[in-house]
Formats: structure tokens, sequence, C-alpha cells
């Protein structure tokens, strides 16, 4: 279930089916262009990066509009989730937009009555 992955993990996976499923090669990898390297390894790196924003920086990189240009609307429609049908699944589906739907209405006001 795409859900109970963290975006980390999905990161991670991302990476490891990006070189062949070798995690040694996620390792040596040398593509530091590619906005998620630093966090291949499922960690997040020392400069305390947002890991959400990345993901969605990886995503507006990914999904362009029709004029090659970087599109929020072209991340948001992309239809690369696990669920959809071959050819092509993406980990990083889930967090595309920079958000993390496990997380939905935690911290709410809302979340918050009847708790006394
Ligand atoms: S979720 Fe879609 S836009 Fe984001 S990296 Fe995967 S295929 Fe590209």
């Amino acid at each position: 279930m795409v859900k109970t992955l963290t975006p980390l993990t999905s990161i991670r996976k991302n990476c490891t089916d990006c070189m062949g499923e070798n995690p040694k090669l996620v390792q040596q990898c040398v593509d530091t262009d590619c906005i998620i390297h630093p966090f291949r390894s499922g960690r997040r790196p020392h400069n305390k990066a947002n890991t959400l924003k990345t993901i969605k920086e990886h995503c507006l990189n990914c999904a362009r509009n029709e004029n090659n240009e970087k599109s929020i609307k072209a991340v948001k429609e992309c239809t690369a989730s696990l669920d959809s049908e071959w050819p092509y699944a993406c980990y990083l589906h889930p967090y595309r937009t920079g958000n993390n739907p496990n997380r939905v209405g935690v911290g709410a006001i809302s979340s918050l009555k009847n708790t006394h």
C-alpha cells in the first residue's frame, strides 16, 4: 500500500528503481544534478533540506506542460501512481505536490475537539 511509505522511503525506493534494483549503485550514484540525490539513502541530508519540497521540485522537473515548462497542474495530473497500470508507476506520486497525504488533519484545530 503506497500510503504506508514515508517520503524518505519513497525516495529510496525511487532511486533503487532508477538503479535497476541495485542498492550498491544507489550509493554510488554520481548524478548530483538530480535534486533527490542527497536523499537517495533514505535519510535526510545534514543540511536539513525539506523532503516534501524536494520531491515537489523533482516532480516539477519531471512533469512538464505542453510548452515544456514547469507546471504544478501537470504534476497534479501525473497518472504514474503505483495503482496505475504498466508502463510506468512512481513511488513519489503520493508526495508529488509537496504534501503528505498520511498527515491530513494531523495538528488541525478540529482534531483537538473533545480532548480535555
Ligand atoms: S510522481 Fe509523476 S511527476 Fe513525480 S517524479 Fe513520478 S512520474 Fe514524475
